[in-house]
């Protein structure tokens, strides 16, 4: 029979199946086993979607299919993350709503997504910018807020100097505006700051519990940076040689009185007696208090003021040249051997991190020996070890020298000594530091969930009440930010004028909007129960669904998205919202498609390449076989035409299995590498080996096709194993065979021991003399003994210019060629 196949016409009558009988619609009890994959959803910006998008999407389709025909009820649905700045640009570009541009990108993103074939359950699908959804992600935020940790701080934003408008980070380009061009500054801003530092302990306590993938392990650890040492305080002493008093003010009015102290933290307490020198960071309080004390001060305030144009990013990076002033005029003295050390400000050391203020031990580490190196400044060595003196090392092995109290100590008894010596005499104290700093919250722009606070001059800031919520994003004349920085609501007094929960009086409305990553921090909750009006989702829903089985997305996320809905959900937790205290039970990270010239896929490159030029010829099956085959799916891979094309001609063939079916049971002469594909495609799917499953699929189907036919029960199953990764073509030919609908039948099951390959010895000889013997595989044929034999140098040249009058062949012993 002739059947021919046409793609678009197979995958279009599928796509209408799976909609009009909701096929993948998940059940919210159910009893069978649930399994919950998830993936990050897409921002739908203005460009659609390019052929990097499917690669996590089709990777866990083809789980979640897997899972079905497995027996389990799956929840695998799709959303948008819609709130964000490329939004609003475009806005205040083309003078079209916000709303309108977010509507029209969707209806792209969900038009393509579909005709890719996933398998989402599209009646869940969520909008993070549709007041039923955002009303949830203010009612999270009162939550954290009356928990305490909300909080509002002045922290520095970008501020361009040519816009007049504070950038977010993604729009400064090497210091300067993305837009404009101008010089970007640092500029301080009071913004709502939530917290997360006080869930530090917790965040990397709960790593240990989930199975997330290395590198993504390592880079939240690192990123929350946990350090055990000691806070250690420093006298200040001026020319006169008298210890400098602090006068700052205190809250009862009175002055501190005190011996002024200098904070640090250090992780190495041990190295105390190898400080030579001590760095503040340019924006460190003491500078002002002992501003009369300071001869230099006009200079230390000119380096200030140019490292306050500086992001801490940059200040922080290791290879730059280090800058710094020496304070003249004031030093510090080591509290425990009394020596008398400069103090210099230098911008690499952040207010942000730790006290503002360090002890530099230069013997012992890079920054500080490269400083010293510069500045003439002295270099003690305190630990003795392989290295010769002179030389730079980090000192965590070997003893301490130079060290009275501690000298002959290992770094680590040395530490906890320091410590207790410290303590005793109340000079500094144990103390465990994080990197970690808390959330910026908020953003002077438009588009994002407006938060749900109001400021009372009697009562400070309140929450609203929850029954006022979803708090509506009002509409404005213009999006864009204002001349001094504030967002376009600060404009709308009508809306800004309320009155305040606490006492009933005047109140203002908080004009800032949250930042892009509050509607992601919890939408996998809300997909299990999307339509719920009473609550985020209800506790029953949850407790069915949570927690996410698997979730994969880009490891750019790893110390942003994936640590903040962390966070949210552990605190979620806490407060008995949810049952689990981690979302997710497996992370794992895929690589980018690179465009075909081997570079990120970008507008600037012109090498972006759009799905719909294939879904709309050679058909998405075509395309998902190849998103999948590309290579290893943790590594990056470019994108090749000639590979898309090898794919299509792959499911051709496939298609041609139909003409090959015999009659018959089981399968036949192939059982051992049938077993063997079902054992290695069974893993492979679980194990992000997607391109192993498929080579394996290509070699059983050239293997059919050598024997040339097939039996019912083998095709059956090949199509199965075939369905995750090419859903469509293969529900088709199922359909087509008469075996009814490829959904209703289970994934096929293998036994291990018929995946064992046996073997025998085939004795070779010429005229009955024997040559040589041969393994070969159990089942094979007598061609194949006689090709096989040929490839042998010693039977080929046994046989050179000779004629083969007969062959012998005793199967599983001997063959014999008669030559004369
Ligand atoms: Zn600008
Ligand atoms: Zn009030």
């Amino acid at each position: 029979m002739e059947r021919k196949y046409n793609p678009i016409e197979v995958e279009k009558k599928w796509q209408k199946i799976w909609d009009d009988t909701e096929a993948f619609k998940a059940e919210d009890s159910s009893d069978k086993p649930k399994f919950y994959p998830l993936i990050e959803f897409p921002y739908p910006s203005g460009a659609g979607l390019h052929v990097g998008h499917p690669r996590p999407y089709t990777a866990l389709d083809i789980v979640a299919r897997k899972r079905r025909l497995e027996g389990y009820n799956v929840l695998y649905t799709m959303g948008w993350d819609a709130f964000g700045l490329p939004t609003e640009n475009y806005a205040i570009k083309n003078k079209i709503h916000p709303r309108a541009v977010t509507e029209k990108n969707i209806a792209v993103f969900k038009e393509q997504l579909r005709s890719l074939g996933l398998s989402f359950d599209w009646s869940r699908e969520i909008d993070t910018t549709s007041p039923e959804y955002y009303r949830w992600t203010q009612w999270i935020f009162i939550q954290l807020f009356n928990h305490g940790l909300a909080y509002k701080k002045e922290m520095t934003i970008n501020w361009c100097l040519g816009c007049k408008v504070g950038l977010a980070n993604e729009e400064v380009v090497q210091g300067c505006c993305e837009r404009c061009g101008a010089e970007v500054v640092q500029r301080p801003k009071l913004q709502w700051m939530l917290k997360i530092t006080e869930y530090a302990e917790k965040l990397l306590n709960g790593l240990d519990e989930v199975d997330f993938i290395d590198r993504v392990k390592t880079q939240q650890r690192n990123w929350i940076g946990r350090s055990e040492g000691a806070e250690i305080d420093f006298e200040v002493y001026g020319e006169d040689g008298a210890a400098l008093v602090d006068s700052t003010v205190q809250a009862d009015g009175s002055a501190n009185g005190q011996n002024y102290k200098l904070r640090i933290f250090t992780s190495r307490p041990d190295t105390i007696y190898g400080t030579t020198y001590m760095v503040v960071s340019p924006e460190h309080p003491m500078i002002q208090v002992f501003k009369d004390k300071v001869k230099n001060y006009d200079e230390v305030m000119q380096y200030a003021e140019e490292a306050a144009k500086k992001s801490d990013f940059e200040r922080s990076e290791l290879v730059k040249e280090k800058t710094g002033v020496k304070i003249e005029g004031i030093y510090a003295k080591n509290p425990i051997s009394g020596a008398e050390m400069p103090i210099f400000v230098s911008d690499y050391v952040l207010m942000t991190y730790g006290t503002g203020a360090i002890m530099s031990v230069p013997a012992h580490d890079e920054r500080d020996f490269e400083f010293a190196k510069k500045f003439g400044i002295d270099i003690v060595r305190v630990i003795k070890n392989s290295t010769p003196d002179g030389e730079f090392d980090d000192g965590s092995e070997g003893v301490l020298i130079n060290s009275p109290l501690i000298d002959g100590l290992s770094p680590e008894e040395a530490k906890t000594k320091v410590i207790d010596i410290l303590e005793e005499q109340s000079i500094g104290r144990r103390k465990i530091n994080y990197k970690l700093r808390d959330w910026v919250f908020s953003r002077q722009r438009y588009w994002g969930e407006p938060m749900p606070v109001v400021y009372c001059e009697k009562d400070g800031w309140c929450a609203i009440s929850e029954s006022e919520l979803p708090l509506l994003l009002p509409d404005v004349e213009n999006y864009e930010p204002t001349d001094n920085g504030e967002s376009p609501l600060a404009k709308m007094e009508d809306w800004i004028q309320t009155t305040c929960p606490t006492c009933g009086g005047p109140a203002r409305r908080e004009t800032d909007t949250m930042p892009q990553w509050a509607g992601s921090s919890w939408y996998y909750l809300r997909y299990a129960d999307p339509k719920n009006p009473n609550e985020l989702a209800s506790r029953e829903k949850l407790d069915y669904w949570l927690p996410v089985d698997w979730y994969n997305g880009g490891m750019e996320h790893t110390t942003l998205h994936l640590l903040y809905s962390r966070f949210w959900h552990r605190f979620l937790y806490d407060i008995g919202v949810v049952g689990t205290p981690e979302p997710y039970l497996r992370r794992t990270s895929h690589g980018l498609i690179l465009g075909p010239d081997g570079g990120k896929m970008s507008k600037s490159r012109g090498n972006v390449i759009n799905p719909d030029q294939y879904t709309g010829t050679i058909g998405a099956d075509a395309l998902r076989v190849f998103e999948m085959f590309i290579g290893d799916f943790e590594k990056p891979n470019p994108w090749s035409e000639d590979g898309v094309k090898g794919s299509k001609r792959f499911l051709d063939k496939v298609w041609q299995l139909m003409d090959m079916v015999v009659e018959g049971e089981g399968y036949g002469e192939l059982e051992t590498i049938v077993h063997q594909t079902i054992k290695k495609v069974s893993y492979d799917y679980e194990n992000l080996k997607f391109n192993t499953a498929i080579a394996q699929m290509m070699t059983l189907l050239n293997e059919i096709r050598a024997k040339g036919k097939l039996t019912n029960d083998l095709l059956k199953d090949y199509l199965i194993l075939l369905n995750p990764v090419a859903p469509h073509i293969t529900e088709e030919m199922f359909e087509l065979m008469g075996y009814g609908s490829l959904r209703e039948h289970a994934w096929p099951r293998y036994e291990e021991e018929k995946t064992i390959e046996s073997s025998f010895m085939l004795a070779l000889s010429i005229n009955g003399k024997f040559k040589l013997a041969v393994e070969m595989q159990d089942g094979v044929s007598k061609e194949d003994c006689i090709a096989r034999a040929k490839e042998e140098k010693r039977i080929a040249d046994a046989l050179e210019g000779k004629d083969i009058v007969k062959i012998i062949y005793v199967e599983k012993k001997m063959l014999n060629f008669v030559v004369k």
